[in-house]
């Protein structure tokens, strides 16, 4: 074919409406069905917020967006600056404040931004293009390569159409302006397995290809609205619970710990801490509390009182393992921003806490305040849940597919998937399902009790006003009462409140709270406290992922001390595997998660 023929006349320049136009064609009977669109280059957000206007008329019913945008990190001022407001048409004025109220922080990873009740999303993956382009998990219907030179410079290797294919669904679409690299790009889709295709009418000035027929190297999933089965009612399960069931999943939970309450294992398990961790090199772990964080706030935020959790920020002191200076050192490495990540000198902090600190600390304005006790009856008294007060004794996979388990009665339960978020007790009913060296990871777990302590907040002047977490944390008050936490006893095999559990605690909160320091010395400063367990493997991340390689059985454990960091964060990424919605992490985070 003639390129002339191909591209039409040039248009370098094209507007967000001919993008929209263009997409709005590739989308069956010119009406936007559920699809999911990979725009390679953000850029001012306007493409985004025509594409979602043009949806809002003319969505069918029950249809989904689904949008992933690559950008380096930038703050909403920063995407701003250039454009006056009045470039905004007013008739999107509208959407554009709601995509700003979401707008992340400026922070390297993937940014998952929800609007219209979760039927239009906003996957922002902060990266430079060849990192997005290897690093993004979808099934993408439509490319967008308005920037075609970064893409043909930036994308790295030989093919950077080739990492389009890895994630291209079916027959999907890839459009490009017709520029001077327009020859160039058209040669590089091809060798990859695209087709070009004609440009005529609404294409006019787009470069545009298909996907070859047999070259697709993506699954979609069969399990779009199955039915699953959890087996645990604690952090995870009822997380994972509440997660699917906001995607359409009837769920079943199972747990003996339900008969007492729907708080389960979390009965007077009253506060607990959430916070973004941080490390010098920004390791895998740091990364994923981030999200972890994000996640956390952006589910159960919807949540009613007093379930919510509250966003008080989080102060990290200096400890015998991050002096000052280390504290200093992480943050001048990480560089991130100062509002989200920042050193507050000894006067700053106590006012932010609402204590007297000597030595300053780290303020995270993320950092979230949970309620167990409260967050875990909610999450389960979602209409899609019910609940089995039961001990789930064996799981089974059908070789004709599904899954079924059995409880302590006798009584057998089918659905398609099943997620075993049963924590240390996982392996009792892995052992059927899988051989003696399949899984070296959770053959090593291991679990570790512990206990927090509470305090009356009235002998402490109210507590703090935000998370403190030094060698041992100090919550902001619930019902009255302060949290600190918690002891790590190995030597144990039971979880229990001990009166030596409660002295270690006190000691601990002595070493930074100076103004208490006389009220802890006395040994019954503790009004009482809750006991639990902690599944712990080497690494210290959760181990998240399918079984096999079907996704039929799922695992969700060993979320060590951050089990409530860790919580939304495995629901969203088995709800966006079992329905087809991007991954909220990059490609070699979720691998690291792996049950293997
Ligand atoms: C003292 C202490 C303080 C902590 N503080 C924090 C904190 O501030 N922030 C934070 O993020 N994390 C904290 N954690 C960690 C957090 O509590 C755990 O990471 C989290 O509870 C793990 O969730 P889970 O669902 O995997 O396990 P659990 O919450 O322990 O729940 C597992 C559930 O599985 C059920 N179960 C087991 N076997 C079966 C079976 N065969 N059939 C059916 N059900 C079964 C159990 O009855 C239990 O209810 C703390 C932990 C402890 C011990």
């Amino acid at each position: 074919m003639e390129s002339e023929h191909l591209y039409g006349t040039a248009s370098v320049a094209a507007s967000p409406e001919d993008w929209v136009k263009v997409t709005a064609r590739l989308a069956c009977d010119e009406r936007l069905h559920s699809m999911t669109v990979c725009d390679t280059s953000f850029g001012d957000g306007m493409r985004f917020l025509s594409l979602w206007s043009f949806w809002r008329s003319h969505r069918a019913p029950g249809a989904k967006l689904q949008i992933i945008a690559f950008s380096s990190p930038q703050s909403w001022a920063a995407l701003k600056k250039g454009g006056a407001d009045d470039q905004v048409p007013q008739s999107l004025r509208g959407l554009e404040a709601q995509l700003e109220a979401q707008w992340p922080d400026a922070l390297p990873g993937v940014h998952k931004l929800s609007f219209e009740g979760g039927t239009v999303t906003l996957t922002l993956i902060f990266h430079p293009l060849s990192v997005a382009l290897r690093q993004m998990d979808a099934i993408v219907d439509v490319f967008w390569l308005s920037d075609s030179a970064a893409f043909l410079g930036e994308a790295g290797g030989a093919s950077p159409a080739g990492k389009l294919v890895r994630v291209a669904g079916a027959r999907a679409e890839v459009v490009g302006l017709v520029d001077n690299n327009a020859q160039r790009l058209q040669g590089v889709l091809q060798q990859s397995g695209f087709e070009i295709q004609g440009a005529r009418n609404a294409f006019k000035g787009f470069v545009r290809a298909r996907l070859r027929d047999g070259l697709c190297h993506t699954r979609r999933s069969s399990f779009v609205g199955a039915d699953v089965l959890v087996v645990g009612a604690g952090v995870a399960g009822a997380a994972i619970a509440w997660g699917l069931a906001q995607r359409g999943h009837h769920v079943q939970v199972f747990d003996p710990m339900l008969k007492l309450s729907k708080a389960g294992a979390h009965a007077g398990h009253f506060a607990a801490a959430v916070s973004p961790y941080l490390s010098k090199d920004d390791d895998y772990r740091a990364r994923l509390s981030r999200v972890g964080v994000a996640r956390a706030w952006a589910n159960w935020s919807q949540l009613e009182e007093p379930a919510r959790p509250i966003r008080c920020g989080t102060l990290g002191l200096p400890t015998q393992d991050r002096d000052i200076a280390s504290w200093q050192e992480v943050l001048w490495s990480l560089g991130f921003p100062n509002d989200w990540a920042g050193w507050l000198k000894p006067e700053a902090a106590s006012q932010k806490a609402g204590e007297f600190l000597e030595f300053g600390g780290c303020y995270r304005a993320s950092g979230l305040l949970v309620k167990p006790n409260r967050l875990l009856p909610a999450l389960l008294s979602h209409p899609g849940i019910s609940c089995v007060e039961e001990t789930v004794t064996e799981v089974t996979r059908f070789r004709e597919g599904g899954c079924g388990l059995k409880t302590e009665s006798g009584s057998n339960y089918e659905a398609s998937v099943v997620v075993l978020a049963n924590a240390r007790n996982i392996g009792s009913l892995l052992c059927r399902l899988t051989e003696p060296g399949d899984f070296p990871k959770l053959e090593r777990l291991q679990a570790v009790p512990g206990q927090v302590s509470y305090f009356d907040a009235a002998g402490f002047n109210g507590g703090p006003a935000c998370v403190l977490d030094a060698s041992a944390y100090w919550l902001p008050q619930v019902e009255g009462l302060l949290t600190a936490g918690g002891t790590y006893d190995l030597e144990q095999t039971r979880a229990e409140v001990t009166r030596q559990g409660q002295r270690e605690i006190a000691r601990k909160l002595s070493y930074f709270l100076p103004a208490h320091r006389q009220t802890l010395s006395n040994s019954d400063s503790a009004v009482g406290g809750w006991a639990g367990w902690r599944a712990v493997v080497t690494g210290r991340l959760p181990v998240i992922g399918p079984l096999y390689q079907q996704h039929d059985i799922w695992l969700a454990t060993a979320y060590g001390s951050r089990g409530l960091t860790w919580a939304a964060l495995a629901a969203d990424l088995i709800g966006a595997k079992l329905n087809d919605e991007p991954a909220i992490v990059e490609r070699e985070l979720s691998a690291a998660l792996l049950p293997r």
